[in-house]
Parts: structure tokens; sequence; C-alpha cells
């Protein structure tokens, strides 16, 4: 993995979609302006530059796309800066896909952008929550989107699914969808902000007990289901889990610029508003150095059960802003995430268990031959 500095622009709170979900923040026509994105970048560019490292950037919303032109601005002006100061750069964008369009596509593929999808997997179960302000359901712009992103084999993509109480027991159905209409690598996101209750819980372990038996199946098949999260617990057992494990470096390695101008440690912490406990700094005043130190030396795990925990190295324990969302603590970790973690990992490790036993090609392929 290349040592970046996750650049992330906020470049506006409105959207297309009216999300039940949304940490995005008040969904306002509010977007960044050109100064504020500039400044942004450039406070980027320098924490580059003094670390040693190249520079991730990414356009969030809000949806991004409602700002085409401002994003156009930006990487115009990120290419001849990085260029100037000698900083490696790349792209990439987190979209609902309902402004997606073959001409905007093509000039991202050029550009070798990332493309995160936001696509909650069948049309049962993307409606549940991301539907437009009228309350109509939006899977099929999203799922023309994907089709269109099959356009461009050389498109570099991952599909986003939100996991949520409300829509969590249509997983399986949500995946087998995905599968079906995406052959490139999904995220599952679970919502760590929202209270799960025990029965929720308990009803999700069975959506990834039978998700479980769909994974092994498309291994036999010879065409895998790729999820992000079990892929991780997966390759965090065959390598050292120490090492393998991604290690939080909030306030350090990441650098979210709210529209408004203020500086978060993570893009998922933008929503929360400028509480000034997680925001440090602006552009204009530059980086907090004491509250980005203070987010260096408070992140990891400061919970007392995890401390002799055995899958303490494979699980995401450390994650601040998980942390943040499930605890109000960047160091604490949630009930929910405790469980979730466990469960993922007992899977993982079952999965790999039998497909290592029976020598699955597909398995073997990914895991060892790369
Ligand atoms: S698409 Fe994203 S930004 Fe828009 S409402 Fe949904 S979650 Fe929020
Ligand atoms: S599984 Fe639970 S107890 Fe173990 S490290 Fe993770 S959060 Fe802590």
């Amino acid at each position: 993995m290349r040592d970046t500095l996750q650049l992330t622009l906020c470049l506006t709170h409105d959207c297309t979609l009216r999300c039940a979900y949304c940490y995005a923040g008040r969904k306002y026509a509010h977007a960044m302006t050109r100064e504020v994105a500039e400044l942004g970048m450039e406070t980027g560019l320098v924490e580059a530059l003094r670390t040693g490292r190249g520079v991730d950037v990414s356009f969030f919303g809000g949806e991004p796309l409602l700002e085409w032109d401002l994003l156009r601005h930006c990487h115009a002006y990120m290419e001849r800066r990085a260029a100037e100061l000698g900083v490696a750069v790349r792209y990439g964008i987190t979209t609902n896909g309902t402004l997606l369009d073959r001409e905007r596509l093509a000039w991202m593929a050029e550009r070798d952008y990332l493309v995160g999808l936001s696509v909650d997997g069948s049309p049962e179960m993307h409606n549940v929550n991301r539907c437009y302000a009228d309350g109509q359901g939006s899977h099929a712009a999203v799922a023309a989107a994907l089709a269109l992103m099959q356009e461009f084999p050389t498109l570099r993509s991952r599909g986003i699914c939100v996991v949520n109480p409300a829509n969590h027991h249509l997983l399986c159905e949500g995946v087998e969808w995905l599968h079906a209409h995406y052959n490139g690598v999904v995220g599952l996101n679970f919502d760590y902000w929202s209270e799960w209750s025990d029965a929720q819980f308990d009803s999700l372990s069975r959506q990834l007990d039978a998700l479980q038996v769909m994974m092994l199946e498309s291994y036999r098949a010879g065409n895998p289901i790729r999820e992000e999260n079990i892929e991780g617990k997966i390759w965090s057992a065959l390598r050292d889990a120490e090492q393998a494990c991604t290690h939080c470096t909030i306030g350090e390695q990441e650098l979210a610029v709210s529209v408004d101008g203020h500086f978060f440690p993570c893009s998922r912490m933008v929503g929360v508003g400028d509480d000034p406990q997680i925001t440090f700094g602006n552009v204009y005043s530059g980086i907090d150095r004491a509250r980005q130190a203070w987010f260096i030396a408070t992140r990891g795990n400061a919970t007392p059960e995890c401390r002799l925990c055995e899958l303490r190295h494979r699980c995401l324990n450390t994650c601040g802003c998980t942390n943040y969302a499930g605890t109000g603590s960047i160091n604490r970790v949630s009930p929910f995430l405790c469980n979730l973690e466990q469960k993922l990992i007992e899977m993982a490790d079952d999965l790999a268990e039998t497909l290592c036993q029976e020598a699955n090609p597909a398995f073997i392929q990914r895991f060892y031959c790369c």
C-alpha cells in the first residue's frame, strides 16, 4: 500500500437523495467555494511534503457530482500544484450514481479515478433507505449507473453497500443482486451510528451465516463473491496479524475538509458538524497542531476487555471514526462493533478453512498467488 495522505474535499452538503442514514450533515444547497477548495488542497500538499507522502484526493459530499465544474477545477488545480511540488497524486470520488453519465465516467476513467458507488444491493434492500426527497427509491438510477460503469473495464471502482437496522434482513438478497450485476469488489459498510437491538443483531448474524454459505458456493462455482470485510479478515489470518492489521491513522494520514473549510480527522466525521472536539483547524488558520497531537496520542484502543483478546490484531477496535460513531470516544469500542468483529472473523476463518481443505482454485488464486 502506498504511503499517502487521504485528502477529502466535501464539495457540497446538497444531495439528490435523502437517505435515511445520511451522515453528511444538513442537506442544503451549500457548496464549497473555490477559495476554500484551493486552500484545502494547499494544506494537503504541504502536509504531504512535510511527511514525505503522496496524496489521494477524494471528492465527497453530499453528492459531489452536483459540483461537477468545481470538481474539475480542483482536479486541474491539484494536477498543476502537485507537479510543481513533485507530489504524487491520485483521485477518487464517492457518489450515489444519480448524476453519473457516460461523459463523466469517461473523464474519470481517463484520469484513473477510483469511483466508489453507493448501492445497497437489490431494489428492495436499497430502497429501504436510499430515497429521493419525495420518498421514491433511487435503485433504478443506481442500477443504470452500475451498468454504465461496466462499459469502462479499466475504471477502478468499488461498490459501497450500507447495512443498517432497517435493511439488514435483506443483506443476502442484496449481495446476490450485486454479484449478478457488478463484477467488482463490494464493501459492506455497517452502520455504527445506529442502535442495534439484540434481536436485530441476531437477525444480522443469521444473514451473515447465509452469506458465508453463498460465498462458499460462489468460490466452488469459480466466480467468487468479493467482499472487503471478509477478505480483510482472511488476509489478517494468512499474514502476520499485527502487520496485516490496518492501524487507524486518524489525525495523521487523513485530512477531510468540510464545505466551510473546517478540518476533520476522517471523512466519516464531517457530518457531526463543526464539533470543536473533532475539528482540528481550518483552511484559514491551518492545522491546529495541539488538537492533532491529541488525536495521535488518544487514538488506538483503551477498552480494557480488548487488551487480552486474542482477536485484537484482527479487529477494527482501533478505528477512530467507528469508535466515535458507536461510543462518542475515538478509542472505546461499542458492544455492536465487538460482536460484529467476532462474527466476521469467525465467518472468514470457517470459509478459509473449508476452501483450503478443498484446495479451491479460485481461493488459492486470490489469496496465495498475488
Ligand atoms: S447519497 Fe450520500 S450524501 Fe446523499 S443523502 Fe444519501 S448518504 Fe447522504
Ligand atoms: S473482538 Fe471485541 S474484545 Fe476482542 S479486540 Fe475486538 S472489540 Fe476488543
